[in-house]
This record gives structure tokens, sequence and C-alpha cells, in this order.
């Protein structure tokens, strides 16, 4: 489905990405893992058209996405729910979700999707009228989550999804991006949290310092000595 070749990107000296593979296959789960400042927003970003890359291609369905504004990007099918949250506090839930709909004319697909975020996410129908600024960190982070699904992406894109969120909620986050999922989302998912993220992935891939140093089936990478050491905290 997406497709990552030899992909480069300079901020001024910083070398952030140096020529790294991804592929993306339709209906699968892939996560990218690793350390602070490896390059892995970076990725998100080249891929949304909001990072211009040096060298490489991103292919999706057949063609380049290099050529694209966002705005386009988006209406191709792919969606970027970013690290922190980013709603608007002063809107109400529901105007925040119907703001996620801004691409899109079908009135009565868009109404189908409110009802399939808030069967996801029934803490949003309660609190449908609420300033979303209002909402505890856990209740806005699903927020980000459903209003990036009321584009109706093919492709979802999460930057860690789970950041600061207390256990629980880290559960049930990762439950709800299972299914997503299972109702055909196909999903790439950033986290730092790589033990949670590696257990629901099909595949998975390490970046460290804008390089692949390793990639594999999301089973084996967490029983990999390596990423046991530097990313689940196990000796
Ligand atoms: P984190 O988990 O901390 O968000 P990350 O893996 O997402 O880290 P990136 O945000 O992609 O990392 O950053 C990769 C490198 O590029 C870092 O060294 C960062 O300081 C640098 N960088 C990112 N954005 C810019 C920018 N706009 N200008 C200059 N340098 C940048």
């Amino acid at each position: 489905m997406l497709e990552i070749k030899n992909l480069n990107v300079h901020y001024g000296g910083i070398h952030a990405l140096r020529g790294i593979h991804i592929d993306i296959p339709e209906n699968k789960i892939i996560t990218l893992i690793g350390a602070n400042g490896a390059g892995k927003s970076t990725t998100l970003r080249s891929i949304m058209g909001l990072t211009k890359s040096s060298e490489g291609s991103i292919q999706y369905q057949g063609e380049s996405l290099l050529k694209y504004k966002t705005k386009d990007i988006v209406e191709k099918g792919i969606v970027l729910v970013p690290e922190g949250r980013r709603i608007f506090p002063n809107l109400t839930v529901e105007e925040n979700l119907i703001l996620g709909a801004y691409s899109r004319k079908d009135k009565a697909g868009i109404a189908k999707d409110m009802e399939r975020v808030y069967e996801l996410f029934p803490r949003l129908k309660e609190r449908s009228w609420q300033k979303a600024g209002t909402m505890s960190g856990g209740e806005q982070q699903m927020l980000a989550v459903g209003r990036g699904l009321m584009s109706k992406p093919k492709l979802l894109m999460m930057d860690e999804p789970s950041l600061g969120l207390a256990p629980l909620l880290v559960k049930e986050i990762f439950s709800i991006i299972k299914e997503i999922h299972r109702q055909g989302v196909t999903i790439l998912l950033i986290e730092q949290n790589a033990k949670a993220s590696l257990e629901i992935a099909d595949y998975g891939y390490v970046l460290e310092t804008g390089s692949i140093v390793l990639e594999g089936k999301g089973k084996d990478l967490l029983t990999n000595e390596e990423v046991k050491k530097a990313y689940l905290g196990e000796a």
C-alpha cells in the first residue's frame, strides 16, 4: 500500500533520516520504534508532506506522494494523529470530530462515521457537548484518534498514542487500535511503548539515529535480545 525507499531528510546540518526503507502492506499493523530523536516523527511528517525530503521515494497505491500537498494526501486516505493530542480546546468534542471530516462532502457517510466513533469511544458520546480542553488527557487522546477516523482513512498513522496515559488507558487505546484495524484500516504506529506496540504489530522496524537497524515480525522482535535490552528494559 505504501512503500518508502531510500528516504533522506535533512534539517539544516542535521541528517535526520538516512536512507530508510519501510513497507506498509494493506490491512497490516506496522510499528516503528526507537528512542527520542531517532527520526520517527520525521518519517510520519514526510509521508504527510509536512517535511521535505532530499532523496528517496514514497509510493502510495502505485504513485509517488512527494508531489502532493498535505491536504491532497489526506484526501487520498492517509491521516496522521499527531503526538500531543492537538485538539481544538475551545471547541466541543462534537465540533472537533466534525472538523476531522472537513475534506468530505458525503453527509450521510459523515453521520455514519460519527456513530462509529461514538461506538468505539462511548466516553466521547457522553461528553459530546463538553469543551475539548476540559477533557482529561486520556479523553483528549481518544478524541484525537476519533477525529482522525472522521476523515475515513485507509492508512491511519499514530504518533505515540499511549504517551502520558495511565496503564489502564494504555491497554484501552491498544485494544481500540486493534478494533480499528479489524474494521479494515491499515495502521502505522509509532511508539516508545515498544512492548505494547510489538505485541499488536504484524511487522516492526527499529529506528536509531535516522537508520533502520533492525526489522522483523512483531513477535520475533519481542524476543530479540537487542530489542529486549534497548527497548523493553530487560537485561
Ligand atoms: P521523539 O520520540 O522524541 O519524538 P523522534 O524519533 O520522533 O523523537 P524526530 O522528531 O523525527 O525524532 O527528530 C529526529 C531528529 O531531527 C532529531 O535530532 C531532531 O532534533 C531533529 N529535528 C526534528 N525536527 C527538526 C526541525 N524542524 N529542525 C531541526 N531539527 C529537527
